[in-house]
């Protein structure tokens, strides 16, 4: 294997795995989440790991995202859910992707985009509504406009509302006041919808933690990011289904040289060594997305040892203190599974005041992407 200066490595069979253990696991239909390039994953192979484990859905944001899947082969039931005003939906009705509105001036935008590519058939549009996250979605005062305009759009012929659906703002809180509030908001919403006649085929609710958490918030369909990709979206209250994190993290040492007791070690000298120690130049840094905030947090295992991260991180390199053995061209692991005893994408969150989410999405920079699709785990 010829192996370069940093890489991510992505398990596919992990994706495969989770896919299957969360479909298993609610027992509806599974929507893999594959916004923001699979969540650092790579979004056209984790999309196909995640097909290959059952999932009948795929989730992004953008319809660009949607059309990299489809420019990808994949060809199944795709959703995305956040435009802009003068948002190119023709592309999206013609590449089959199914279209999330909030308002009914989006309503009107995919109404035009249908018309005008009426040759590609009936737009699919599903309509998010705000149960109270106060984020995307139609407020509830406008619920009933936006239901009575869709119903009357589908019954002339012009648009499908294939789904109703929402998200919760405190999900991986179980016990959290909000997620009663909001699943009462959602039936109310499935209500109204129905008197004003709608009929969607996909009512859903639940990303990960409900997935795992809540099953009465399963409708027909779960919505599963973070979980595909085997982290955990409720830490403290996930039980353990056996979910694989996929995403390995490996740099090559630069350099390994000795700094004498009372040295300061890179910008700012925020770490002092106390004594002779042996420091290892590990070639990434924030351009690569490892957080500048790991700076004396941080663990990374090198040969089998786990090593502290001393002083800052920086654009293109940190430091860790290494072992006498240790030497330039060594592995070291940022995070991984966990199984050799390396951190793991949480542990690395908590170092730095934040969430797995964020830790594997923003990884990337000068790191290859290399994708082990073998089923040896
Ligand atoms: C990102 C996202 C999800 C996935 O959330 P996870 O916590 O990663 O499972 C689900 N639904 C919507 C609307 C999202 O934006």
């Amino acid at each position: 294997m010829s192996w370069g200066r940093a890489e991510i490595v992505i398990e596919l069979p992990a994706i495969r795995h989770n896919v299957r253990v969360l479909r298993d696991h609610t027992g509806v239909d599974v929507m893999t989440v594959v916004k923001a390039d699979g969540y650092g994953h790579g979004i056209v192979p984790a999309g196909r790991a995640a097909r290959e484990g059952g999932a009948t859905w795929l989730g992004v944001a953008t319809i660009d995202e949607a059309l990299v899947l489809r420019e990808g082969g994949d060809t199944g039931r795709v959703l995305c859910w956040l435009g802009v005003p003068g948002e190119d939906y023709a592309a999206a009705i013609a590449a089959d992707v199914d279209v999330t509105v909030y308002s009914e001036a989006e309503l009107s935008e995919v109404v035009a985009a249908a018309a005008a590519a009426a040759a590609a058939g009936t737009a699919r549009v599903q309509i998010k509504v705000d149960t109270g996250l106060s984020r995307g979605g139609a407020a509830r005062q406008d619920w009933h406009d936006l239901f009575a305009v869709a119903a009357d759009l589908e019954r002339e012929g012009r648009i499908r509302i294939t789904g109703i659906w929402s998200h919760f703002a405190c999900s991986d809180e179980p016990d959290h006041p909000a997620n009663d509030a909001q699943q009462a908001a959602f039936e109310d919403a499935l209500a109204l919808a129905a008197s004003a006649g709608l009929e969607p085929e996909v009512r859903h609710l639940a990303n990960s933690a409900a997935a795992i958490l809540r099953p009465s918030s399963h409708y027909d369909l779960v919505r599963c990011g973070i979980a595909s990709y085997g982290l955990d979206p409720a830490p403290g209250h996930t039980p353990d289904l056996g979910l694989l994190p996929a995403m390995t993290v490996l740099a090559r040492l630069a350099l390994t040289k000795e700094v004498a007791a009372g040295d300061g070690v890179s910008y700012g000298h925020t770490w002092h060594a106390d004594r002779p120690t042996r420091v290892g130049l590990v070639p990434v840094g924030y351009g690569d997305g490892v957080p500048r905030h790991a700076g004396n947090r941080a663990e990374v295992l090198v040969g089998e040892t786990r090593r502290p991260v001393r002083g800052r991180v920086c654009m293109d390199q940190f430091l860790a203190e290494v072992g006498p053995g240790d030497d330039a061209g060594d592995l070291v692991m940022l995070f991984g599974s966990g199984q050799l005893g390396e951190p793991t994408a949480q542990d690395w969150a908590e170092w730095c005041d934040t969430i797995s989410y964020e830790i594997v999405t923003r990884i990337g920079g000068r790191f290859v992407r290399r994708y082990n699709d073998e089923a040896t785990r």
